[in-house]
C-alpha cells in the first residue's frame, strides 16, 4: 500500500482495566483520518499472570479472554468478543489488524512434572555444567478452565527444550530438558550465548512434530476466529527459522496476502538481520532495529552526531522493502529490559526520517501520538515516575505522509548537522514537499524540488518557520529550518480533502 502507516497501539504500561480493544475500536476513525492503515495489537491470549500479563508470558493460546483461567475471563486488554469487534472496527475503517504472535515459550503451567535435565552455563548455553539429574518442572499444561474446547492438546515436557526453575530445590538456572530430539538446543541463526534458543519460561520444542501440528491447527483456528490481516512474530531470534518457514508457509496457504513483520532485536547488527532475511527467504519484513539504534544515538548525542550517517547500517538502507521502521517500542521505552528510548527533542526529526521518505514501512508508537505516564521500579529497585509526552508534531507529520510525501526523492543527506530531501509529488499537483532538519543551529539548504513548482510559494506545514519561500524558475529554493527542529515545506494555501 502506498504510504502505509502502522501504529503500535499499546505500550508496556497500557492499563490493565480491560478497555484497550474497545478503546482502539473507538479510535479507528480518527486513526484512519490521520492516514493510519494498519494497527499492531498486543498479544490477545491469556498470560500466566492474568490481567497483569502483557500477553508475552503466554499461558493458553486458545483463551482470547473467554475462559475463567489465571483468575480472570478477560485479558489485560478485554474479552474475546471485544477483540473480534475491534478487528472488525479497524477493517471497517480501512485499517488492517496485525496480531502479535508469541510462540517461543509458555508460562504458568497447571502441573509440575519430574523430568531429567542437564544444567547449562547461562552465558554459554552449549556448555553443559552438570550430569543429568531430576527436577520438578512447570511443564504440564492441561487448561482445566477451557476443558478441551477448540483443542484437547496437552503440553508436557516433551513439548519444551528447557526451563529455568526447579520447584523441588527452588533453584533458578537454565535446564536443558533431556528429550528425544537431541542433546542440544534447537538451531537458531546466531551464536549469541552460544545458542539463544532458550529465552524464558518453558521454551517450546519445535523439533517435536506434534507441537508443529498443534500450532498449525491453532493458527488456522485463530485466523478463522478473529480474521486478522497480518502478524507480528515475537522473539524470532530464539526460534528455529526452519519451524518459522514451515509455519508461515502454512498460514499463507490459508491467507496468501498475510502481512508479516518479525521481531529480531539486534540493535546495530545489520549483518544479523540480513542473515535472518536470508534464512526466511523473503517471507517476512523485520523491524529496523539498526535504524532505531542510530536514532537513539542521534537523540543522545545532539549536535555531535553526524546526521549524514543517520541511515548507515540500517535495514531501510540495505533492504528497504523488508524494513519496518520504528522510533520506539514497548521494549525500548524507559524502565524496560531493552530500554533505549529516543530522546523527546529528536522524535519529530526521527518521525520525519521514517514518515516522509520513499523507503521503509513506518510504525508509530502509541505514546508518541497520545502521550502517557506511569510508575515502575528501575534496575536499582527504586520507583520512578515516567512521563512520555506526546510528540506534538506527529499528527501533522502523519498528514504530511498521507497527503504530500509522494513522488521522486532528491537527497541532501550531506552535512553533519543539517540534512534534507525533497519529494517532487505525483499526478496530484498539490502533492510534493521539501524536508529539512537540523540537530545543531538554524540551518538552510539549497535543494531542488522540481520545475513544476517554479514561482510557487511554500510555507512550513509544521509552522516552526514563519517565512515564505518562492521556488525559482529552475525548481530550486533555499529552504530553512530552526536549530534542533524539522521543517516541512509545502505549497501555500493547499487544501487536502
Ligand atoms: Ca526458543
Amino acid at each position: 500500500m502506498q504510504n502505509g502507516i502502522m501504529i503500535q497501539f499499546f505500550h508496556w504500561y497500557s492499563r490493565d482495566n480491560g478497555t484497550l480493544w474497545s478503546y482502539l475500536s473507538q479510535e479507528a476513525p480518527k486513526l484512519a483520518e490521520l492516514g493510519v492503515t494498519a494497527a499492531w495489537l498486543p498479544p490477545a491470549y491469556k498470560g500466566s499472570d492474568g490481567t497483569n500479563s502483557r500477553g508475552y508470558d503466554v499461558y493458553d493460546i486458545y483463551d482470547l479472554g473467554e475462559f475463567d483461567q489465571k483468575g480472570t475471563v478477560r485479558t489485560r486488554y478485554g474479552t474475546k468478543q471485544e477483540y473480534i469487534d475491534c478487528i472488525k472496527a479497524l477493517q471497517d475503517n480501512g485499517i488492517t489488524a496485525i496480531a502479535d504472535i508469541v510462540l517461543n515459550h509458555m508460562g504458568g503451567a497447571d502441573e509440575t512434572e519430574k523430568i531429567w535435565v542437564k544444567k547449562v552455563d547461562p552465558e554459554h548455553r552449549n556448555e553443559i555444567v552438570s550430569d543429568a539429574f531430576e527436577i520438578e518442572a512447570f511443564t504440564k499444561f492441561t487448561f482445566p478452565g477451557r476443558k478441551g474446547q477448540y483443542s484437547n492438546f496437552i503440553w508436557d515436557a516433551r513439548c519444551f527444550t528447557g526451563v529455568d526453575y526447579d520447584n523441588a530445590s527452588k533453584e533458578t538456572a537454565i535446564y536443558k530438558i533431556q528429550n528425544e530430539y537431541g542433546e542440544g538446543w534447537d538451531e537458531v541463526i546466531d551464536d549469541e550465548k552460544g545458542n539463544f534458543d532458550y529465552l524464558m519460561c518453558a521454551d517450546i520444542e519445535y523439533r517435536n512434530e506434534f507441537v508443529r501440528e498443534e500450532l498449525k491447527r491453532w493458527g488456522k483456528w485463530y485466523l478463522e476466529t478473529t480474521n486478522f490481516n497480518g502478524m507480528r512474530l515475537d522473539a524470532i531470534k530464539h526460534m528455529s527459522p526452519r519451524f518459522i518457514n514451515e509455519w508461515v508457509d502454512y498460514m499463507r496457504s490459508l491467507k496468501p496476502d498475510l502481512f508479516i513483520v518479525g521481531e529480531y532485536w539486534a540493535p546495530g547488527d545489520l549483518p544479523l538481520l540480513q542473515k535472518y532475511l536470508d534464512a526466511t527467504q523473503g517471507r517476512m519484513t523485520l523491524f529496523d532495529a539498526s535504524l532505531h539504534h542510530n536514532l537513539y544515538d542521534a537523540s543522545n548525542q545532539g549536535r555531535d552526531y553526524d546526521m549524514s550517517h543517520i541511515f548507515d547500517g540500517s535495514l531501510v538502507d540495505a533492504a528497504p522493502t523488508f524494513s519496518v521502521t520504528i522510533i520506539d517500542n514497548h521494549d525500548t521505552q524507559p524502565l524496560q529490559a531493552l530500554e533505549a528510548p529516543v530522546n523527546p527533542w529528536f522524535k519529530p526529526l526521527g518521525y520525519a526520517l521514517i514518515l516522509l521518505r520513499e523507503k521503509g514501512y513506518p510504525c508509530i508508537f502509541y505514546p508518541d501520538l497520545y502521550g502517557t505516564s506511569y510508575t515502575d521500579k528501575g534496575k536499582d529497585g527504586n520507583d520512578y515516575e515516567i512521563i512520555l509526552p506526546k510528540c506534538e508534531e506527529l499528527e501533522a507529520l502523519l498528514l504530511l505522509r498521507k497527503n504530500f510525501a509522494y513522488g521522486a526523492q532528491r537527497d541532501y543527506i550531506d552535512h553533519k548537522n543539517c540534512i534534507g530531501w525533497t519529494r517532487e509529488g505525483n499526478e496530484d499537483e498539490r502533492t510534493g514537499c521539501a524536508v529539512i532538519l537540523s540537530n545543531g543551529d538554524d540551518g538552510n539548504k539549497h535543494m531542488e524540488i522540481g520545475k513544476r513548482f517554479a514561482g510557487k510559494t511554500f510555507v512550513d506545514f509544521l509552522k516552526g518557520s514563519p517565512e515564505e519561500i518562492t521556488i525559482d524558475e529552475n525548481g530550486w529554493a533555499e529552504f530553512l529550518v530552526k536549530g534542533g527542529k524539522v521543517a516541512v515545506w509545502v505549497q501555500k494555501q493547499i487544501r487536502m480533502d
